[in-house]
């Protein structure tokens, strides 16, 4: 199991609009916020220095001076933010993108726990501004809201404050993963994930189709084009255009991942099952050509990182492995095949499977020997897998049900 995602606890942010107009003095405190992240961060590029405690030392005394309304433990966040915003921003410079160097344009602030406090009755926030200047701000709570404000084993994390609206943290002591009964292995791939479910002796193939998401990256891309074409002569509209439209296909990707996650997760849940997972992190483009392929991996990997934080913050065991060779192994008799296949995955040995759902039972295998233990032991029978009856845990049908009308943000989807 991978220690990483054990250890500390799972945060999810809920966003609340603010009941009428940001209070003057809160407005003010938002812009000096955003001009110490960016006085922060023109100094960081300067001096190449990303972790907070470095660029406290570095700059405290200046800022302070800079910005003498602010109080202190507000800056401190604002080295933070900064910082991360440094970090990621170095990341893309290794994987050699173009990139400019950031700014921040948008008003925000960002509070630590200690440095706010939260009338969890009422949905009143108290935010120092500096000593002696307090301001209070009153939020819309609705029956969403409630379960989080009324669930007292949830402690609050940061809270980050925008001009219409606060994004509280919720913590949340990590559950003891359940001890599995039964094992739900999937590859995941562009268009799904397909796999197997084990329990006892007993295989299903299950496969969660989501297609769809394809669909919307193709369309996105092929309106990208277009647009860039029209507008030619204007790269300002272009590049606006290509913007919002590109924000748009990308919270409606975003929230279908979270529904894909939903339905594989209440299933997991419902069979007491751990899920098995491919570790998709390898993969670093180096060529650009490869860049293609490394925007179709995007989807995949969000998808894991969605499933992963939620089975943390419902107790479901998630284990990855590593995928090397799972597609070319045979799982009855161990040899590996050299040459690409077809759809169906064939053996001297005679066993012949869906190259998808023969990849996943390789997953499992490794998570066996990785240590994944299954209360009663899993037995595979090849003989009594019945893969002609599959089991969909979720279509592009269940999608089109509800459509978000906009105004969650990615935590508060669930
Ligand atoms: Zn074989």
């Amino acid at each position: 199991m991978t220690g990483a995602m054990m250890s500390d606890m799972p945060t999810r942010g809920v966003a609340f609009r603010i009941k009428g107009e940001l209070p003057p003095e809160a407005k003010f405190l938002l812009e000096d916020f955003r001009l110490a992240i960016n006085n922060t961060i023109r100094a960081g590029l300067r001096t190449r220095v990303t972790s907070r405690n470095a660029l406290c030392k570095l700059l405290y005394k200046d800022l302070r001076e800079e910005h003498p309304r602010i109080y202190a433990k507000h800056l401190v966040s604002a080295f933070e933010v900064a910082g991360n915003i440094l970090k990621n921003y170095r990341r893309k410079l290794r994987t050699r993108y173009a990139s400019r160097a950031p700014y921040v344009r948008r008003l925000m602030m960002k509070a630590e726990n200690q440095a706010y406090k939260l009338d969890r009755e009422n949905g009143i926030v108290d935010l120092p501004i500096r000593a002696w200047c307090h301001v209070k701000l009153e939020l819309e709570v609705s029956d969403y809201h409630r379960r989080y404000l009324d669930d007292r084993s949830l402690r609050l994390g940061s809270l980050t404050v925008l001009p219409d609206r606060v994004i509280v943290a919720f913590r949340k002591e990590a559950p003891r993963p359940y001890a599995p009964e039964s094992a739900l292995s999937l590859d995941t791939n562009e268009r799904s994930m397909d796999g197997i479910i084990v329990m006892g002796d007993g295989a299903r193939a299950v496969k969660v189709d989501y297609q769809d998401i394809t669909v919307i990256q193709q369309r996105r891309h092929d309106r990208r084009k277009r647009l860039q074409k029209k507008k030619a002569h204007d790269r300002r509209t272009s590049k606006r255009l290509c913007k919002r439209e590109g924000q748009r296909e990308h919270h409606r990707i975003e929230y279908r991942l979270h529904q894909v996650a939903n339905s594989v997760l209440s299933f997991a849940e419902n069979q007491k099952s751990a899920v098995v997972l491919e570790d998709l992190r390898g993969f670093r483009p180096r060529r650009n050509r490869e860049l293609n392929r490394r925007l179709t991996l995007w989807p995949r990997r969000k998808l894991h990182q969605i499933i992963e934080y939620k089975a943390q913050w419902k107790g479901i065991p998630v284990v990855k492995v590593d995928p090397r060779n799972s597609s070319r192994t045979c799982p009855i008799c161990g040899r590996i095949q050299d040459s690409r296949m077809g759809t169906e995955f064939e053996c001297e040995c005679g066993w012949h499977l869906d190259r998808h759902i023969n990849a996943s039972l390789n997953l499992l295998q490794t998570a066996i020997s990785k240590g994944l233990e299954v209360a009663g032991g899993l037995r595979f029978n090849p003989g009594a897998f019945q893969h002609d009856v599959m089991m969909i845990l979720y279509e592009p049908a269940m999608a089109a049900r509800s459509e978000p009308n906009g105004t969650s943000c990615i935590g508060a989807v669930t």
